[in-house]
């Protein structure tokens, strides 16, 4: 936290800061909201969330009245984790798990102002409107502007604002939240709604590698890259922004700039909308849990209409797609991961039942998507065999190219995915 003052302190151009929960204590929260039955585990889960916190207090010259500010949301949390045990809801876990960021933004803005910078807290819920899809809710975008308008804009000519990432309310009041890891889509959304001139996003990895380096050593920091390629890596589960992030900055032309708020001086990346150059290759990422549905029908032969009745189930229960292939007698679609439980999305059984009055349906499980970034792949001859040749001993599950030019993907068993990746970077990265 002592790193991120600075960073704010370093850049006098810094009017707002949009702040996540201390490290750790969301994941604490969300334990809590799918109810501990233990009383005594459950004060376990609660003293550790107390000590994450009473660590930054020791750290403060005039701790008191923050603490007491912690504290009395402490005591909600007890509360409230106490009627998730008896039965939980995502209503529930979202008023939970918000309290993250409604104590952490009460030490960052204690912090700052020992450091002598003139910085005031401000609750987003009054700005941030969403619908009340709890768990992952969607932002509201024209009552977002006028609030923001309305009161963030005139509070940043005069103070340094602290408000919280990830959380936001519904019309009648409720919180919401927008999903793990949704901090950086609210400094998005708060950015491109109060007009900012930029977006810094601080985060725990020096920018964009061309791949996760833990899984491929030779990775190499990305110095540029343009809004599409950064939506594709966004959005294929390279975990340095939350998908949804990079949409308002590239609505509103917003420069984004990422690093590390552990190693700011290892620089990072920035996305743009112009970059000077756009190799062919430019990053691999790996994107694990993922459910494949596949489904036959052999009506579908010379049909139409089939595919139409499919969506159709699938719209109605709110299922989200993610890839989808096709041949003549099936379709094979992926499950977007919905909400913040991370595992891997489920058909619900409801919604498998009506497809099965349709078709023939099968589930597999333990499948890890890699998506190969880039320019031009649509229009790039040759490069189609380098891949699958590399991969020539690996077992592809599905493969998609030719929708965007910026990607080809697949999936195969999460066992090979690694290996996968190491072999591409290899090949395609390391030359
Ligand atoms: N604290 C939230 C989470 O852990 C939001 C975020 O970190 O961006 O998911
Ligand atoms: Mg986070």
């Amino acid at each position: 936290m002592s790193r991120c003052a600075s960073i704010i302190e370093n850049n006098p151009n810094t009017k707002l800061v949009v702040s996540s929960a201390c490290s750790g204590v969301t994941n604490l929260l969300v334990e809590l909201a799918n109810g501990v039955q233990d009383q005594g585990k459950r004060q376990q889960v609660l003293e550790k969330i107390n000590a994450i916190h009473e660590d930054v207090l020791a750290q403060l010259k005039e701790p008191q009245e923050t603490k007491q500010q912690v504290q009395s949301i402490l005591d909600s949390v007890a509360s409230a984790a106490e009627a998730a045990s008896f039965q939980s809801s995502k209503k529930l876990t979202d008023h939970l798990v918000a309290c993250g960021e409604l104590m952490s933004t009460y030490l960052l803005t204690q912090l700052m102002k020992e450091r002598g910078i003139n910085a005031v807290r401000f609750d987003i819920r009054d700005v941030l409107r969403t619908d009340g899809n709890f768990g992952k809710a969607e932002p509201q975008l024209a009552d977002i502007f006028a609030l923001a308008q309305e009161k963030l804009v005139p509070l940043c000519q005069n103070y340094v604002v602290i408000t919280q990432g990830f959380i936001g309310s519904d019309n009648e009041g409720n919180t919401t939240t927008l999903g793990r890891g949704g901090s950086d889509y609210s400094a998005a959304l708060i950015a491109e709604s109060v007009q900012a001139a930029g977006l810094d996003i601080w985060t725990d990895v020096p920018g964009i590698y061309t791949t996760d380096p833990r899984i491929a050593p030779k990775a190499s920091p990305i110095p540029e890259i343009s809004f599409s390629e950064a939506s594709e890596m966004a959005n294929f589960g390279a975990k340095i922004l939350h998908p949804s992030t990079l949409v308002p900055a590239l609505r509103h032309d917003i420069p984004v700039f990422v690093g590390s708020s552990k190693e700011p001086e290892k620089g990072g990346t920035w996305i743009r909308h112009q970059v000077e150059s756009s190799p062919l290759f430019r990053a691999l990422a790996l994107r694990c849990n993922q459910t494949m549905v596949t489904l036959r029908s052999a009506n579908m032969f010379h049909a139409y209409g089939f595919l139409a009745k499919v969506f159709e189930i699938l719209a109605k229960h709110k299922i989200s797609v993610d890839l989808i292939t096709t041949s003549e007698i099936s379709v094979s679609l992926t499950l977007d991961q919905t909400d913040t439980s991370g595992g891997a999305p489920e058909l619900p059984e409801a919604v498998r039942k009506e497809l099965e009055e349709l078709c023939k349906v099968d589930v597999e499980h333990n499948l890890c998507l890699v998506a190969l970034i880039g320019n031009n792949m649509s229009e790039s001859k040759g490069y189609a065999k380098q891949v699958f040749g590399t991969l020539e001993d690996f077992n592809l599950r599905m493969i998609c190219y030719g929708a965007s030019p910026h990607n080809l993907c697949f999936l195969l068993d999460e066992s090979e995915s690694k290996a996968a990746i190491q072999k591409l970077h290899l090949e395609l990265f390391e030359q």
